[in-house]
């Protein structure tokens, strides 16, 4: 006897109605999508529940997958029995001796089928005598119990589980259209990728590249972190946009001080234009509130004037130390502080304008044609797919 599936809880009750077909639909197709490398296992719904069945494959590394996908609650490894009292009382045995470091146990039966012959409270007392009886120093505990035996007695089968291991939460990727992420090489974009895919938005990343002033390392850095985010969602698209010739022009021709925020609304609208060309709907960064010249109220309002699409800001009122735990958690932090350059740490000015005003860049630009020069970065865009599968990090090692 082993466990043999991993039953998958999604909270459908928070959903809105209408809502919760998509939700599942595209949930069972996230769930296949990640475990499809295994073979024959299978993945399958049934009255309010996903089931992953294991078919002989190790759990473990299937668990593993599981639980970075968006819109579970919560999973366990479980045993499916026949709708049969001895063999529920031996699958629930099974799995209470698979728990580690327990005292005190309870049981809970939940009985769907209610054409099952014995009724949930009976059932509890049945399957708590046999786990008894057959351990030893290990007591009931109603309230506050180390292990709870789980035992759903649905229509086709029983599954006995026994332990809960938490999920992500948040919704399935795909459910709430897509956004393009300007991902830089640091702490905060992967961090705001990672929150916005927990609602439920597909990413595809911007990055604006500068050679020679950033080299091909950055570039990769940044496909790097890409490919830390597909583990929590689809394969994602990478814009790489060389930005070195508008980024000298803007230094060249602009006020020092204005340089970086006139180069913040390049970028934004060099992003609206590729989310035309992709049909995405909304933009997302790392920008947080207060942490740098460029994310100041005046700078977010001057920067922000250039484009009407929505700007995802997950991270725009969190604590820096709360950035980087998630970003701890999710496994891109060691990648984001390698210390490769990039392009805005490249062409820092002495002196940024902490205040800058619309008016102000409004003039400034006016004054020079940039046209041409954001042309041929578009055209220059090199996209890459980045999938969780291939396992160089490094798409460019033959460049190097
Ligand atoms: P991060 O840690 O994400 O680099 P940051 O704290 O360094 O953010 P800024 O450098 O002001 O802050 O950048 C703000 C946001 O602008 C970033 O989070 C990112 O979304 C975007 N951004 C900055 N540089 C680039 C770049 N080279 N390519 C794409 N997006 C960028
Ligand atoms: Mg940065």
């Amino acid at each position: 006897m082993e466990f043999d599936h991993i039953l998958i809880r999604y909270g459908e009750m928070a959903l809105k109605g209408k809502n919760i077909k998509q939700f599942i639909t595209q949930l069972q197709q996230n769930v296949q999508q990640k475990v499809k490398e295994f073979p024959n296992v299978k993945v399958k719904r049934t009255q309010g529940r996903m089931f992953v069945i294991l078919n002989g494959n190790d759990p473990e590394p299937i668990m593993e997958k599981c639980k970075k996908i968006f819109g579970i609650q919560s999973l366990s490894l479980a045993i499916k029995v026949d709708n049969e009292v001895e063999k529920v009382k031996e699958a629930a045995l099974y799995a209470l001796k698979q728990a580690k470091n327990v005292n005190t146990f309870k049981v809970t039966v939940k009985r769907i089928n209610k054409d099952f012959p014995v009724r949930s409270q009976e059932m509890n007392q049945l399957l708590g005598g046999h786990l008894l009886s057959n351990t030893e120093g290990i007591t009931v505990d109603v309230h506050n119990p180390d292990v709870e035996v789980k035992v759903e007695i649905r229509n086709e089968a029983t599954y006995i589980t026994s332990s809960v291991i938490p999920g992500l939460g948040g919704l399935p990727v795909g459910t709430s259209g897509k956004s393009l992420l300007l991902l830089s090489g640091g702490i905060d974009s992967p961090v705001a990728g990672f929150l916005a895919m927990k609602r439920g938005v597909e990413i595809e990343a911007i990055h604006f590249h500068s050679p020679p002033y950033t080299s091909e390392r950055a570039k990769e850095k940044v496909l790097d972190l890409a490919k830390q985010l597909t583990k929590f969602g689809k394969s994602i698209k990478v814009h790489i946009v060389p930005f070195t010739k508008l980024q000298q022009e803007i230094f060249r021709e602009m006020p020092d001080a204005y340089a970086m925020t006139i180069m913040r609304r390049m970028m934004f609208r060099i992003s609206e234009e590729v989310c035309k060309k992709e049909g995405i709907l909304s933009l997302a960064t790392g920008e947080n509130l207060g942490q740098v010249a460029s994310q100041t109220m005046d700078s977010m309002h001057t920067i922000n004037e250039v484009t009407n699409y929505p700007i995802i800001r997950p991270l725009v009122t969190m604590d820096k130390q709360e950035v980087i735990n998630i970003s701890h958690e999710i496994g891109t932090y060691e990648t984001s502080i390698l210390p490769y350059e990039d392009c805005c740490t490249i062409f820092v000015p002495r002196s940024p304008k902490t205040k800058p005003k619309r008016d102000k860049v409004n003039y400034y630009e006016s004054t020079h044609d940039f046209t041409p020069s954001i042309q041929e970065a578009l055209e220059g865009i090199e996209t890459l797919k980045i999938t969780d599968k291939n396992n160089s990090l490094n798409p460019f090692s033959d460049l190097l």
